[in-house]
């Protein structure tokens, strides 16, 4: 039996027992371990990629058949299941739900390419393009709270074929990590009147020691107290909370600043293992029960984590994170690479 249940210590909310009735063993191997002869991502491998949620594609063109540039599909190591409801309930003084939720995967390209930053400008807009598409289908399902979008990249092997894509999870929940954005935020605007993201901006710009790439929409910087080496944020300069109601042209300097700060990221580190996580406000649906000033206090934001350094005791223990590379220096660095 699947189920999401609350961490009562921490307040995470942990999707637990995603094997069912499967043998774990078996389904771990076949996770990770799928020798691929054919790369279920190209077109010509539609049937076996899964079934199609969306797609931009040539007018014409039936589903789950070639034709498309940007393609969703329901994600087969779904960890969580679309038919069912949430049931919150308790169990004694625990608190659990069923599995609900939507897990899907981008297909970023038709082309086997395996980095998003090797895409075009142009395609990458695309796929930003397909994030909000997708979104905003999903805040129609009220049972939805928060939708996350996420990339794991990693280099090629004969278990990972390495196409680009990315991947969306629905959830009934906000996650901790972002109510605690949210909590940080909704407090510094308390007592400022200011948005706290807007803030970092500002001063970032103005003594732009930690900026690594800037256009007319957005900023890239390395944060001040960085998690990783080579960590990257991507801000929107105009303040919005909500990556749904960003317009076309934003998205489009936001494809250019991304695959320009994953170029460089790339380069410097050969390209590295690295994730980036899309943290937008959770759905804002009337009389949702968010605070009055969310629209004003929270700024939403892409977060790019090279995992060059394995977590130790440290890290797992406190919670904190020991950056051996100051971000200044790591700005630096990124700023000086020649794309
Ligand atoms: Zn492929
Ligand atoms: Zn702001
Ligand atoms: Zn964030």
């Amino acid at each position: 039996m699947t189920e999401i249940r609350k961490d009562p210590f921490t307040g995470q909310w942990i999707v637990t027992g995603t094997e069912g009735e499967q043998d774990f063993f078996t389904s771990l191997a076949l996770q990770e371990k799928t020798e691929w002869k054919v790369c279920p991502f190209c077109p010509g491998s539609e049937k076996v990629s899964g079934k199609e949620i969306y797609a931009l594609r040539t007018p014409g063109t039936p589903a789950d058949s070639p034709g498309w540039e940007v393609r969703v599909i329901v994600s087969k190591q779904a960890a969580l299941q679309i038919e069912s409801d949430p049931d919150r309930r308790p169990e004694g003084m625990y608190d659990l739900m069923n599995n609900v939720g939507a897990h899907e995967v981008i297909i970023e390209t038709p082309d086997h390419i395996k980095n998003l930053s090797n895409l075009s400008v142009d395609q990458v807009t695309k796929v930003l393009s397909t994030y909000q598409a997708r979104m905003r289908d999903l805040e129609g399902d009220r049972r939805f709270k928060y939708s996350l979008v996420f990339k794991n990249q990693r280099k090629a092997s004969k278990y990972r074929l390495g196409h680009s894509h990315s991947q969306l999870v629905a959830l009934p929940i906000t996650p901790k990590s972002i109510k605690d954005e949210l909590q940080n935020s909704r407090e510094y605007y308390s007592y400022k009147e200011r948005c706290l993201y807007c803030d970092v901006i500002t001063q970032e710009l103005k003594d732009p020691k930690r900026i690594v790439e800037e256009n007319d929409y957005f900023v890239a910087i390395t944060p001040f107290a960085s998690r990783f080496p080579f960590e990257v944020w991507v801000l929107p300069k105009r303040h919005n909370c909500d990556y749904l109601r960003e317009s076309y042209d934003s998205i489009n300097n936001l494809a250019k600043i991304l695959k320009g700060s994953l170029l460089r990221i790339e380069k410097v580190l050969d390209d590295p293992p690295l994730n980036y996580m899309l943290h937008t406000a959770p759905y804002l649906r009337e009389r949702e029960g968010y605070w009055g000033t969310i629209r004003d206090d929270y700024h939403w934001h892409i977060e790019i984590t090279p995992q060059i350094l394995e977590l130790t005791g440290f890290e797992w223990g406190t919670g904190s994170y020991i950056e051996p590379l100051l971000p200044e220096t790591a700005a630096q660095i990124l700023r000086d690479v020649k794309l």
